[in-house]
């Protein structure tokens, strides 16, 4: 069985805050564990965040992780026409590649998991191999009437349920039984997010996303952080390999030949 780790890398829950502790503080502690157990995960990247912090995503790629693409500033594609998105997408992929000389970037995912129709056109044009952004595989014609040659990991919508408060164990059965899954996080998932909701929101939006949206801070932070370590450990002990989505798609390529 195979997992693929990957983390969108953004501010912290963007369209909420405008604030980068996720990247400055959790980026770090997901890393080190990545370090420990020494694995390579995938993260995609806004440009916003390359603008700001170039830094971090220097250490993400030093450490040999692969970098993909997120978007420019986050926008939502869906809502966006085909010029517009294209800019944006190409804006955001110079901007990674001029500062990560190292990488090959051939990932991307839409935010939100929202993407445009047109999305894998686009990513074909600017030399794209894969897309990561269909989260449910039944919609994947939809996306495909251009024929476009792009593969396609639907990224598991589990990141929720990782952190829901019931026993690891439960969630690690359910992932163990597959063949393969690609799980995603954020870097504010690694912070204390009820703290950051508490001290920095009006309090209409604080009572909203206390009650009504647990799960963007439900097991954040320090609690985030052990349950990954955990689901680390015991997947490693069940034999899983972790793979990044390039190492799948160099996979399918030598397959193929
Ligand atoms: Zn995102």
């Amino acid at each position: 069985m195979k997992i693929v780790l990957t983390f969108d890398i953004e501010r912290d829950i963007p369209g909420v805050f405008n604030s980068y502790f996720g990247v400055k503080i959790g980026l770090l502690k997901i890393l080190k564990i990545l370090d420990d157990f020494n694995i390579k995960g995938t993260f995609f990247c806004t440009g916003d965040i390359i603008e700001h912090l170039p830094e971090y995503v220097k250490i993400i790629e030093h450490k040999d992780h692969e970098i993909a693409c997120h978007s420019l500033n986050h926008e939502r594609l869906n809502q966006l026409d085909y010029s517009k998105c294209r800019q944006l997408i190409y804006q955001n992929k110079k901007l990674i590649e001029n500062l990560c000389q190292n990488s090959e970037i051939i990932g991307f995912r839409a935010p939100y998991l929202k993407p445009p129709l047109f999305l894998l056109k686009i990513l074909a044009e600017l030399g794209f191999k894969y897309d990561s952004s269909i989260s449910s595989p039944r919609n994947l014609k939809k996306y495909q009437i251009n024929g476009y040659q792009i593969y396609e990991f639907p990224p598991s919508n589990s990141n929720v349920f990782f952190r829901f408060p019931v026993n690891l164990q439960v969630f690690s059965n359910w992932i163990f039984k597959k063949n393969l899954d690609i799980l995603y996080f954020h870097p504010w998932e690694a912070i204390d997010m009820r703290a950051l909701i508490f001290n920095q929101l009006n309090l209409f939006n604080k009572c909203k996303n206390l009650l009504i949206r647990p799960d963007r801070w439900i097991n954040t932070g320090d609690k985030f952080i052990n349950r990954l370590r955990k689901f680390i450990k015991e997947a490693l002990s069940e034999k899983v390999e972790f793979v990044t989505l390039k190492d799948l798609i160099n996979y399918k390529e030598k397959t193929l030949t």
